[in-house]
């Protein structure tokens, strides 16, 4: 969607700037500022991410999670689906509620919440099977999030900043404005890490601002030993998935140099023969980027119920708008992610076009 949709069917453009959402307008969501006084009061807390959580989504949750509980409030995190394996080292991970597996337990808590904190997205469709329970709701709800074009309307308070790198980044700033730096332990301090190193390609994307560096200093000062959250992220997984890239990249990656552009497309045959599970294609995306010259990664897997697309670009061109246009999706300027019910060989040739129209910006 483009605009935020307000109630009685008036269309309203976010307010914008520096990439950071103005909550001045009454149908708006109001700051979040306005949430720290009501901290102080125990309630019933629930909190949610995007479908298959990343390490954002998770890091951002639990960080979340464990600073609320500090506070003396009651919480607890779902999941709108599973999620990879290699996320369980995460502190806190293993109580993390998975709404498809138990959802009337996922419910009743949803039910009795007094607020609902909603991270790393900004549509209730993000949510998959968990969209039409989250309507439904009538708790106070709110947002923290970093990806475009939030639906403004479905949330009483939050913010919503593209600038920043990573929802756990914002945890952190949440954190540290409601005025409590002190509660940020190495629990916390490892959660928020995981995200933003995941969420900023080791802090390589354009998104590692300063401010990046300086929270991660001062997370190091609160004891965080970053050794570790690098090993549980980057050296964790099994023979199969190594032997796995290895398939994809010497079969399934093809370039086309003269449009700067690389595609991986997996047949449901390589998942199946590869015993894949969900988690075990992060980072697949990235790999053909240090071929020179790359501008543009497109990578499609054939998975059971759809064909799921990722974009990662250099530079100029906007996967977000991409992904919007031709993938029903959406995502970051140089990050994003799309859809397609064709099948792969159809939703292929619908991407090659789709590259050839926009030949220009990939120049
Ligand atoms: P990934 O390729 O890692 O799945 O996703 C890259 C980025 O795009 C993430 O920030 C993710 O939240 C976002 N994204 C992935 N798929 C979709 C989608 O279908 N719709 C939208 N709006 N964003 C998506
Ligand atoms: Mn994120």
């Amino acid at each position: 969607m483009n605009n935020a949709t307000i109630p009685g069917n008036l269309s309203l453009k976010p307010l914008t700037t520096h990439g950071k959402l103005l909550s001045s307008h009454p149908f708006m969501m109001k700051p979040i500022e306005e949430i720290f006084p009501l901290l102080s009061e125990p309630r019933q807390i629930a909190i949610t991410m995007h479908q298959k959580p990343d390490a954002d989504a998770m890091g951002s949750t639990l960080a979340l999670k464990h600073f609320l509980a500090l506070l003396g409030h009651t919480v607890t995190v779902i999941s709108p689906t599973n999620w990879a394996g290699w996320v369980n080292w995460m502190p806190g991970a293993r109580e993390v509620m998975d709404y498809e597996k138990d959802k009337k337990k996922a419910e009743a808590v949803l039910d009795n919440a007094d607020w609902l904190f909603c991270l790393d997205f900004n549509i209730f469709h993000r949510t998959k099977g968990m969209t039409e329970k989250l309507k439904q709701l009538t708790c106070i709800k709110i947002l923290i999030d970093h990806h475009q074009e939030p639906d403004v309307a479905s949330f009483d308070y939050g913010i919503s900043d593209t600038s920043k790198s990573s929802t756990c980044e914002m945890v952190y700033d949440f954190i540290i404005n409601s005025g409590n730096a002190d509660k940020i332990n190495t629990t916390i301090g490892q959660c928020i890490y995981a995200g933003v190193v995941a969420d900023t390609g080791s802090f390589r994307y354009a998104s590692t601002h300063a401010g990046v560096h300086t929270m991660v200093a001062d997370l190091k000062l609160r004891g965080l030993e970053h050794g570790i959250v690098h090993e549980n992220l980057f050296d964790n997984f099994l023979e199969n998935r190594l032997r796995f890239i290895g398939n994809v990249l010497l079969n399934r990656m093809e370039i086309f140099y003269e449009y700067n552009t690389a595609l991986i497309s997996i047949p449901k045959s390589d998942i199946l023969k590869y015993h894949i599970k969900t988690g075990d294609t992060e980072g697949l995306v990235n790999y053909p980027q240090s071929i020179q010259g790359i501008k543009l990664v497109a990578l499609v897997i054939d998975r059971d119920e759809e064909r799921k697309w990722s974009f990662r670009s250099k530079g100029e061109f906007d996967c977000n708008t991409f992904a919007r246009k031709y993938f029903e999706g959406g995502g970051h300027y140089n990050a994003s992610g799309g859809r397609s019910s064709d099948s792969l060989e159809k939703t292929v040739d619908h991407f090659i076009k789709a590259m050839k129209e926009n030949e220009k910006l990939l120049q």
